[in-house]
């Protein structure tokens, strides 16, 4: 299996190359030069196989030139040693043909710990099987939830330090808490004066920075990122919908083939975008319904087919869906209209803001996607109306996609898996909102999760409620011109 970029070109590299880039040098996304097919006998031989198994068995077929027996001891550690809770990826039964699909039973308690607590091990690897001899140095600008999944993800990890930069009122005080107690021996948190924007820039200035990457060089470093974009962080998302159908029908809710729908509260587009992979490799999928909150862009785009970022950006109750570029689309567009097209797509999208696609390129997208969103009001009140009728807690990203689900199973009478990204315990603040309950203060930063556990009766995460009489590490916040300075510290 070889890796291409998005836009095209001659370049074709082996996964662990394509890892180690992260991105392509025409600035495309790297993307398999063909999908491995999901056959009958390798899917009945996941249905009795663990989640670690199963991912070991599917990452093999992309990343062929890693040794399937690493694989399956990464896999091993990544999703069975503890880190997660409840199973990796249950599949819960909400109701009459709706189901939820758990992703946040890891460290962090939301969906980026399937991909980040496998990928540094990919990572690792990748550098030793391409001769790297320098340590590997993450850095990470950050406004919340993947500065600390990176962290967990990379902490201790062979070949490689991380070092992760968020602005000092720029997050939340469970996000700061978590963050600044972060345990291991290779990471490194910095808070900085600004907002996220600042934080961003003075990375990407670190990056470009040719003085200091030598200097770091010279004591044997390479900087590189954990972006969303990087592979690495992709495949391992495959798993969940293969593993997902693979447990409905263990558990006698679905038939052979029977042909389900997912949906997906969306962000960068690239969890949704490792459902449509699993369908590409012949997963039984009806649809994929891509939700949004009020920031709609991906709405619009699959109703009209045009794409158009100049427009409000709003600040909603579901911060990691508040993006109004969505990286991973740039791979979906591959696969419909090819890489020269594409490359024309987001050079548009660069220069104007915009580009739109064409009838038959959005039509071939509409035969497996819908799109749709849910505003602040109706997000707040699904958590509410989901809490009275089935007992159970979703957050407010799940909500977001819930509501889209229900009207989608009331409609066609079909069955759902909604994709649940955060424990509801990490937006506790607003999921006691939305049950129209007030906060006490009695455990400062950590209050609204006491709250919502005596008032729901449902237990606080532990590696939430840990967090609690855990040392500060990481103190003090720098001025953003002197972030270069701190890599050398
Ligand atoms: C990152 C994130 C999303 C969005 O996922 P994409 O892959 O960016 O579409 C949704 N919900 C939560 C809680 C997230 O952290």
């Amino acid at each position: 299996m070889k890796y291409v970029s998005t836009r095209g070109g001659i370049e074709t590299l082996s996964s662990a190359m394509a890892i180690k880039k992260g991105i392509a040098d025409n600035g495309g996304l790297y993307v398999p030069d063909h999908i491995p097919l999901l056959t009958d006998t390798l899917f009945e031989k996941l249905v009795p196989m663990s989640y670690a198994e199963r991912a070991a068995e599917i990452l093999s077929l992309f990343l062929d030139d890693y040794d399937k027996t690493s694989l399956l001891s990464d896999c091993l550690r990544a999703y069975e040693s503890g880190a997660f809770t409840d199973g990796a990826a249950p599949t819960v039964r909400f109701g009459e043909n709706k189901y939820v699909l758990e992703l946040f039973h890891g460290p962090t308690c939301a969906f980026k710990d399937m991909a980040l607590q496998i990928m540094p091990r990919l990572l690792s690897r990748a550098l030793k099987m391409t001769g790297e001899k320098r340590t590997a140095y993450i850095l990470v600008a950050t406004s919340g939830d993947t500065g600390k999944a990176a962290l967990e993800g990379y902490r201790d990890v062979e070949g490689v330090r991380i070092k992760v930069f968020y602005p000092e009122d720029g997050v939340s005080d469970i996000q700061k808490l978590q963050m600044s107690t972060q345990e291991g021996g290779n990471v490194s948190v910095q808070a900085i004066e600004g907002n996220f924007d600042d934080a961003q820039n003075g990375v990407k200035k670190i990056f470009a920075d040719a003085e200091l990457n030598a200097e770091l060089r010279g004591k044997g470093y390479i900087l590189t990122s954990a972006n969303s974009i990087n592979w690495g962080r992709l495949a391992p998302q495959i798993v969940y919908y293969i593993s997902s159908y693979a447990d409905l029908y263990k558990q006698g809710e679905i038939k052979l083939g029977e042909k389900i729908t997912f949906c997906v509260p969306t962000g960068n587009f690239g969890n949704i975008f490792a459902g449509y992979l699993a369908y590409r490799m012949g997963l039984p999928v009806k649809r994929f319904i891509c939700a949004s909150n009020m920031n709609n862009i991906l709405t619009d785009f699959l109703d009209t087919g045009v794409y158009d970022r100049n427009r409000e950006f709003y600040q909603t109750v579901s911060p990691s869906m508040d993006i109004l570029i969505s990286s991973n689309l740039e791979r979906l567009l591959y696969f419909v209209s090819g890489p020269r097209k594409t490359a024309e797509y987001m050079k548009q999208l660069s220069e104007t803001g915009r580009y739109g696609i064409s009838a038959n390129e959005l039509s071939e997208i509409q035969s497996v996607f819908t799109g749709g969103y849910t505003d602040e009001e109706e997000t707040l009140s699904e958590i509410k109306t989901v809490f009275k009728e089935t007992g159970k807690l979703i957050d407010t990203h799940t909500a977001v996609a819930y509501r889209q689900a229900e009207k989608y199973a009331y409609e066609t009478g079909e069955k759902v898996v909604t994709v649940s990204t955060a424990s509801p315990y990490k937006f506790a603040a607003d999921v006691l909102k939305a049950l129209g309950k007030k906060q006490s203060f009695t455990h400062g930063a950590l209050s609204p999760l006491y709250d919502l556990s005596s008032y729901t009766g449902t237990e606080i995460p532990a590696p939430l409620a840990k967090l609690e009489g855990k040392a500060i590490r990481f103190s003090g916040a720098v001025n953003k011109a002197d972030m270069p300075a701190t890599l050398l510290d």
